[in-house]
């Protein structure tokens, strides 16, 4: 294959990913006719494309966050069901991200090219596990795209969370993490290691929260973290896990709880500035995406004839390719964040 047949099939624009055959766009920035959309965080999947091919969940999660006029066109498709987009082969395998997170593979006349969206490789109750596929031409994010970035075990740090619960049982554990996938996924660890008190969830956790159980995501006991009107509500929560979004630790919602302990679940918790900037006193490094190993070890594994890299750290894991003797180049796509992690 050359590099020509890729670059027609698949390369960038301002808007995102584009394939001028199919003439469709994976994760587009920007409103278009025809959107591939890997997984439901607000930079990837947005409102207003003409027609929208995701996941049934993801599909879900988009209706759930924006409406259901969020898109002219639905077009869910399962895992592994092969589509044709003007003679574009198409098919979503799982990314291990997010409940309903898909890498989107691309083929047409003998070339074939995988988007993994962004991915992990270790456990996540909420969602299938990430699936190598071979291919010309693997296009892998690298959030964590550094050395220096390796997550410890999962339970290790949820662990972590219940030891200071029995520690400090006069204190409300308010725990900050994305709306979408993390927080639920934190749930769903706390289950495994045993704990089933009831969790308290932020308001604007309740729709999301709801569609996981009604997509069979069992996140056990869940209530309101409303403080009741009077003397005494404050003790309501002592003792208690809050799951909230980042946006709301410090803000004047989270004085009302007993003393909180100001937890948060992300893979930037590595960096301990970034956790001191934000005043977490229980930092927990808990990650959606592939840390340094996970990428390496998945572009090994994957062993494509050319690594295209995109959002994140993208110079670095570009040298590594380089170095073992791939073929490497970054994207450079601009608007997505890294900080839903
Ligand atoms: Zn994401
Ligand atoms: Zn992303």
């Amino acid at each position: 294959m050359t590099g020509v047949q890729a670059e027609a099939l698949l390369h960038p624009t301002p808007k995102g990913l584009y394939c001028p055959p199919g003439d469709f766009f994976i994760d587009p920035v920007a409103d278009v006719d025809r959107a591939v959309i890997t997984h439901g965080h607000a930079d990837h999947a947005r409102a207003g494309h003409g027609a929208v091919l995701a996941t049934p969940e993801t599909i879900e999660i988009m209706a759930t966050r924006y409406g259901e006029d969020f898109t002219r066109t639905r077009q869910p498709v399962e895992i592994g069901e092969v589509t044709t987009i003007h003679g574009v082969t198409v098919w979503l395998v799982p990314a291990g991200h997010v409940l309903g997170s898909a890498q989107a593979v691309v083929e047409y006349q003998g070339t074939r090219m995988v988007v993994t969206g962004d991915y992990k490789r270790r456990r996540d109750p909420t969602c299938l596990p990430f699936e190598p596929v071979p291919c010309d031409v693997f296009i892998s994010e690298a959030t964590f795209g550094l050395p220096v970035f390796r997550h410890p075990d999962t339970a290790g740090e949820v662990r972590k969370l219940l030891a200071s619960l029995s520690q400090f049982p006069e204190r409300t554990h308010l725990v900050g993490a994305y709306a979408l996938g993390k927080a639920q996924r934190i749930i769903c660890h706390l289950r495994e290691e045993g704990y089933d008190e009831t969790i308290f969830i932020h308001g604007a956790m309740k729709k999301l929260c709801d569609l996981y159980g009604r997509l069979g995501v069992d996140l056990g006991p869940l209530a309101d973290a409303t403080v009741k009107d009077g003397r005494g509500a404050k003790q309501d929560f002592a003792g208690k896990v809050v799951v909230c979004p980042p946006s709301a630790m410090n803000a004047a919602w989270a004085r009302r709880f007993a003393d909180p302990m100001t937890c948060f679940a992300s893979g930037w918790m590595r960096v301990r500035q970034r956790a001191r900037q934000k005043g977490v006193e229980l930092p927990l490094i808990v990650s959606d995406h592939a840390d340094w190993d996970e990428l390496t070890d998945t572009v090994r594994e994957v062993d494509p004839a050319q690594l295209w890299v995109t959002h994140g750290r993208e110079d670095a894991l570009v040298r590594w390719a380089e170095v073992e003797g791939r073929h490497a180049k970054p994207l450079r796509l601009v608007g997505y964040e890294d900080e839903n992690d």
